[in-house]
């Protein structure tokens, strides 16, 4: 076969300082993370690789199906439906979770999108969201204060936000009227701890999440790193009551009948719970100050192009 360029790439990437530093970062913030959650009673699950019930994910991508056993499977693009369900049997858990999305080419010049990425999913039966937003909080300073001193954040150059908690929030709302409906970037850019956004309506949001009926939102949140990162988080409060479910799938407009095996287990009953995902390459990213996504990997997939 002919040495197409890109893969010369592939091996000039391999050999570049700033993927070798960025790498053991990595590794690094995931032994922490780890040590963290241990010590809190988390109980790690090894991730679902392929499954027939998988993230629909608030905006539509390409998805690939393919046949086992005569099963229509698909590569995980989140844990979601799995991590509800895991509350049946324990009570806290966390996977280090590779999600397979095929994100729109154009989405390549945010720089910190990745076809290919691994976000550490972690949920909690009974938990509300201010527990979780808590929760996260700490577990936030806890890293921050240890990866400060290591030494590939001096290799970077990067100085670090000093972490104060409560970080601010905003609703949804409020940032849509201030900053307009691709908030993200520009309030995240403004920011210099991060920011809360909460309640988000059902229409932008996938259906799990529970709606607060009075207000008419989702009881969620996402949370922006400052800096202009962007994105760090999603999570929130699960629905866990079949019809509530039913009911918000049909004022998404979406075929029920595409659920049913998530929805029949449902009907058998599963506890209230709630969680997040945060991408562990969006954290390395930010905390090394790299602002090329594509480092933290050592075989990226961005979107539109050819990985291997
Ligand atoms: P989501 O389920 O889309 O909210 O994803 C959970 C978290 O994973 C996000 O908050 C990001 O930190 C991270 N994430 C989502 N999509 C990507 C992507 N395409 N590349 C890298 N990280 C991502
Ligand atoms: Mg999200």
């Amino acid at each position: 076969m002919k040495k197409i360029k890109e893969v010369l790439c592939i091996r000039t990437h391999l050999l570049d300082k700033k993927t070798y530093m960025v790498n053991r970062l990595k590794s690094k913030i995931i032994s922490m993370l780890r040590t963290y959650l241990d010590r809190k009673g988390f109980i790690e699950l090894f991730p679902v690789v392929a499954s027939p019930i998988t993230d629909p994910l608030s905006s539509p991508y390409d998805t690939i199906f393919f046949d086992v056993y005569g099963y229509k499977f698909q590569l995980t693009k989140s844990m979601i439906f799995h991590k509800q369900l895991s509350m049946l049997t324990f009570e806290k858990i966390y996977i280090f979770s590779p999600n397979f999305r095929i994100e729109p080419p154009e989405k390549v010049s945010t720089s910190r999108h990745l076809v290919e990425f691994v976000q550490l999913d972690l949920e909690m039966r009974g938990a509300s969201r201010e527990e979780i937003m808590d929760f996260i909080e700490e577990m936030l300073l806890y890293l921050f204060e240890r990866v400060q001193g290591e030494e590939e954040l001096s290799f970077f150059g990067r100085k670090l936000p000093r972490l104060k908690r409560p970080f601010p929030r905003i609703t949804y709302s409020e940032a849509v009227e201030k900053y307009g409906d691709d908030f993200e970037y520009r309030l995240s850019e403004k920011a210099s701890q991060p920011v809360w956004v909460i309640d988000f309506p059902y229409q932008v949001r996938e259906f799990y999440y529970r709606e607060d009926p009075r207000a008419g939102t989702m009881v969620d949140f996402d949370l922006l790193y400052p800096e202009g990162f962007g994105e760090a988080i999603s999570g929130g409060e699960r629905e866990w009551r079949p019809e509530r479910l039913k009911r918000m799938l049909m004022k998404k407009g979406i075929d029920a009948d595409f659920y049913d095996i998530y929805l029949s287990l449902i009907e058998e009953g599963v506890p209230p719970s709630a969680g997040f995902g945060i991408g562990i390459e969006r954290l390395t990213r930010f905390l090394s100050g790299l602002k090329e996504i594509k480092f933290t990997r050592l075989f990226p997939k961005l979107p539109g192009k050819f990985g291997i």
